[in-house]
């Protein structure tokens, strides 16, 4: 089997996938189309090359997602097409939002549980949710998203298992105390750290300790980190979620070859490979293992590996794990 079959046949786990920013133009031609039923389509799909364009992505899909039924539709496909190309367990993360006269942030979240709910009946895929917090919207709007997560944690313990902290990093601040209460309600922590360099901020956030952390670019000294970043992050042990189209597009390490990747793997720090935003950065999951075994030279025996060691670092239920580390490790 060539590399390519191989990694889209390679039953796969997803860690790190923010809800809009995993639409594919599929789906967001059929989410203009429901809002615009009459009208001429008047999509523009741009390239991302900076941070910044990718943040600018995201209005897009928001623009579209803006009702129950969009919310609805737009997670059946994202986690149908993760389904389609063997990822066996999701973890999908998505910002409650609230749009005037159209939809709740309670009727957000439970269109996404709904959406994960007919799709574990109709595909081969378990699905939970992390609800997001977004670091840019501030304290008030950031309470208000924990304590909602807490709730629907307590209301759909099955499907809500954890927290994310994301939003532009250079924005905005990371509310670590807050981080606290849900953490002390069950929720296990999801992390964005080190998108941009901010040694005090990242040093925060590592001392924290969530349960996993997203992206850690400028960690390591020749990508903007220091010394003192790195060992404290190999001394931790925090499983970091690895996107390499996500920090090559928006140049946030200068080349594949360059990614943070190749100094964790070397020492064998706890990593999973992720898509982050599948539909802006125009890439699948399958197409990630792809590129980590050609630029790093990993046979395909490391990506099933891969793939086990991510089952451990996920916040499936100690049943779930046994079930998908099985699937794996017949998967020839
Ligand atoms: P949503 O939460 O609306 O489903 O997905 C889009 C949101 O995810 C963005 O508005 C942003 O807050 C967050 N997000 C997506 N990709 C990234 C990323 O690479 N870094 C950070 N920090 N946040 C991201």
């Amino acid at each position: 089997m060539d590399l390519n079959m191989y990694c889209h046949a390679l039953p796969k786990v997803e860690l790190h996938a923010h809800l809009n920013g995993s639409l594919s133009i599929r789906t967001l031609k059929k989410l203009y189309e429901l809002q615009n039923p009459d009208g001429l389509e008047n999509l523009e799909f741009k390239d991302v090359n900076s941070l910044k364009e990718s943040f600018e992505e995201f209005k897009l899909a928001h623009s579209l997602t803006n009702s129950p039924k969009a919310i609805y539709i737009a997670a059946c496909d994202v986690i149908q097409e993760f389904a389609e190309e063997n990822v066996i367990y999701l973890e999908l993360r998505s910002t409650p939002r609230e749009v005037e006269g159209l939809m709740t942030k309670d009727e957000y979240t439970e269109a996404i549980i709904k959406a994960i709910k007919t799709c574990e009946t109709k595909c081969s895929i378990i699905v939970k949710y992390l609800v997001s917090v977004d670091r840019r919207h501030g304290l008030q709007v950031a309470e208000e998203n924990i304590d909602l997560a807490i709730e629907l944690q307590k209301k759909y313990p099955k499907y809500v298992v954890g927290l994310d902290l994301s939003g532009d990093p250079t924005e905005g601040d990371v509310f670590l105390n807050l981080l606290e209460k849900s953490r002390d309600a069950g929720l296990r922590i999801a992390a964005h750290c080190a998108e941009v360099p901010n040694e005090v901020e990242i040093m925060d956030i590592l001392n924290f300790r969530p349960e996993r952390l997203g992206h850690c670019v400028c960690i390591h000294p020749s990508l903007n980190g220091s010394h003192k970043l790195f060992q404290r992050l190999l001394e931790l042990k925090i499983p970091v979620e690895l996107c390499l189209s996500s920090n090559v597009k928006t140049k946030s390490v200068p080349t594949y070859s360059h990614h943070q990747f190749k100094y964790l793997y070397k020492v064998g720090h706890p990593i999973c490979i992720c898509t982050d935003d599948k539909g802006v950065f125009r890439t699948t999951l399958s197409k990630e293992f792809e590129l980590v075994a050609s630029h790093f030279d990993l046979k395909n025996t490391d990506l099933k590996e891969i793939c086990k060691l991510s089952v451990k670092y996920s916040f499936a239920t100690d049943e779930e794990k046994k079930c998908l580390l099985q699937i794996i490790k017949n998967f020839n």
